[in-house]
């Protein structure tokens, strides 16, 4: 396999997005539960050599926004957190492969690399508006996207944060919420490349994104899930349904 993957867990209804007491309480839980490194965790040895996931060092994760990147705090704080909400912002807790060890591995199956020395990032994508995100194995809607007053909701976005187009959350023209949870696009599991059509596709307005790169679960037909207790976890605390999908690039 020469490809690279990334799983993303997808809030439904897919304009949900979390308050900053929900995103609070889901970095303590992932910390808790060491999903990923958090201080006072025994996951500490994590070595962030890269200049980006420097930022991580203090509290295993830092924030990207329009604005930039900053590090995360920990505990978090929930001013903070409102502040990045108001727009689009992704939290990053980047694992290196040095840093595997105490923390658990977020998908099924596991990579089969017996050394254990994987690696992948946790990410998690919050946007103001929906990103609209589209691959060779997930197909955009096969309509264009417009509110229910007619209007056309999709629009550019050239933050370089996501790099996907965006649908608006609310519709610019009568402010209704956007609801895609029920549209369907198509898409193709990037091993055995069958196809099906799942209801909200790849358009998101929060997903979780677990990124592997090459460093792929050990599977021969592309089925990929997260973690069931990682999966209990985001339900729990976000207080709604996630579907999964598979995106190799
Ligand atoms: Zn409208």
């Amino acid at each position: 396999m020469c490809f690279e993957y990334r799983h993303f867990v997808i809030a439904r209804p897919n304009y949900f997005r979390p308050t900053p007491q929900q995103l609070s309480d889901f970095i303590l839980a992932l910390g808790r539960d060491s999903w990923v490194s958090c201080p006072g965790s025994s996951s500490r040895n994590i070595q962030y050599k890269n200049g980006t996931n420097a930022h991580a060092k203090a509290s295993g994760y830092y924030v990207k926004s329009k604005a930039g990147i900053a590090a995360g705090t920990f505990p978090p704080k929930e001013s903070v957190l409102a502040a990045s909400l108001r727009e689009d912002a992704i939290l990053r807790w980047p694992v290196p492969a040095t840093g595997t060890a105490g923390l658990r591995y977020p998908l099924l199956p596991v990579p089969a690399d017996d050394s254990q020395d994987w690696y992948w990032d946790m990410e998690l994508h919050v946007g103001a508006n929906y990103v609209y995100h589209s691959s060779e194995c997930i197909d955009p809607f096969h309509e264009k996207v417009k509110c229910g007053c007619g209007t056309a909701v999709e629009f550019a976005d050239d933050s370089k944060l996501f790099f996907d187009p965006r649908l608006y959350r609310k519709c610019p023209k009568c402010y209704t919420t956007v609801n895609v949870s029920t549209l369907k696009a198509e898409v193709h599991n990037g091993w055995t490349e069958d196809g099906s059509k799942i209801a909200g596709g790849g358009a998101y307005c929060t997903a979780l994104v677990i990124d592997c790169g090459k460093c792929l679960p050990n599977t021969t037909d592309g089925r990929i899930e997260l973690h069931p207790e990682l999966r209990k976890l985001c339900e729990n605390i976000f207080q709604c349904e996630f579907y999964e999908l598979g995106d190799v690039y």
